[in-house]
């Protein structure tokens, strides 16, 4: 079960950005978290798997580490992604400027946070789950997340991507049950989209027919709320009958 904390590209009132909560323990991006679970909530995320460095994708990470913390609990969250992400949260977020080192927090022996590398494509088990990254196509280093259950049910979350090839030929003919991706600009602003690696109406009608095994359940995220009712139309009129635009709250099941 995924709950949608936020799967917006940009933030407003009842918009957030992005944060996709798995079982109540795994989240993908961290967009969006403390301003919606409480503290108890808060307490089971575990895991957090980030697709790529932009502040949108990794802000709530020193919040809730800071109140774990504050609230005397010892938890420990392990952070999950590909090197230069990791090096990116490191040196530049807990870089004990912009705020503490929480790697190192409250004491080196028992540190609220754990940065861990994965390598793209090498599946890693978390729970009854295995997750592998897979590059995808963004202003910056950047992966998706494929996510298999026991069952072999399995989604694939793109985070922020523009066109792309590899990762759609990567993942093969592997069935995904449920594709999140996002569509960020509407169609009259796809050059903004190709320059800042993201994808349009339109660019997404192109990346589906690069998919080879068509995904049974398609989600939007990442809309730019501004454009919310354009893209809307826009992505109505492609005529893909399994899609879905996401809202924050709701509920995936895969
Ligand atoms: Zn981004
Ligand atoms: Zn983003």
């Amino acid at each position: 079960m995924i709950k949608v904390l936020g799967c917006s590209g940009a933030e407003f009132p009842k918009h957030f950005p992005p944060g996709f909560l798995v079982d109540g323990r795994i989240l993908f991006d961290a967009g969006t978290l403390n301003n919606v679970l409480d503290e108890r909530d808060q307490l089971k995320i575990k895991d957090i798997f980030i697709t790529h460095a932009h502040m949108d994708h990794i802000r709530e990470i020193p919040f809730l580490a800071d109140n774990i913390i504050i609230g005397g609990w010892k938890r420990k969250v392990n952070i999950f992604s590909i090197s230069p992400v990791i090096k990116d949260i490191k040196n530049n977020l807990l870089n004990s400027k912009l705020w503490p080192d929480m790697t190192v927090l409250p004491d080196t022996h028992h540190a609220v946070l754990s940065l861990n590398t994965l390598k793209a494509e090498q599946p890693h088990r978390i729970g009854d789950y295995i997750v592998t990254p897979f590059k995808v196509n963004h202003s910056v280093p950047a992966v998706g997340y494929l996510v298999e259950d026991q069952k072999k049910r399995r989604f694939f979350y793109t985070g922020d991507t523009g066109p792309t090839d590899a990762t759609w030929r990567k993942l093969g003919k592997r069935q995904i049950h449920c594709l999140i991706i996002e569509v960020s600009f509407p169609n009259r602003m796809g050059e903004i989209a190709l320059t800042t690696g993201h994808l349009t109406p339109r660019l997404l009608e192109k990346e589906l027919s690069k998919i080879e095994a068509m995904p049974g359940q398609i989600y939007i995220t990442h809309l730019k709320p501004q454009f919310y009712k354009t893209i809307k139309l826009e992505l109505q009129k492609l005529g893909v009958g399994n899609l879905t635009l996401l809202e924050e709250g709701q509920i995936i099941r895969v």
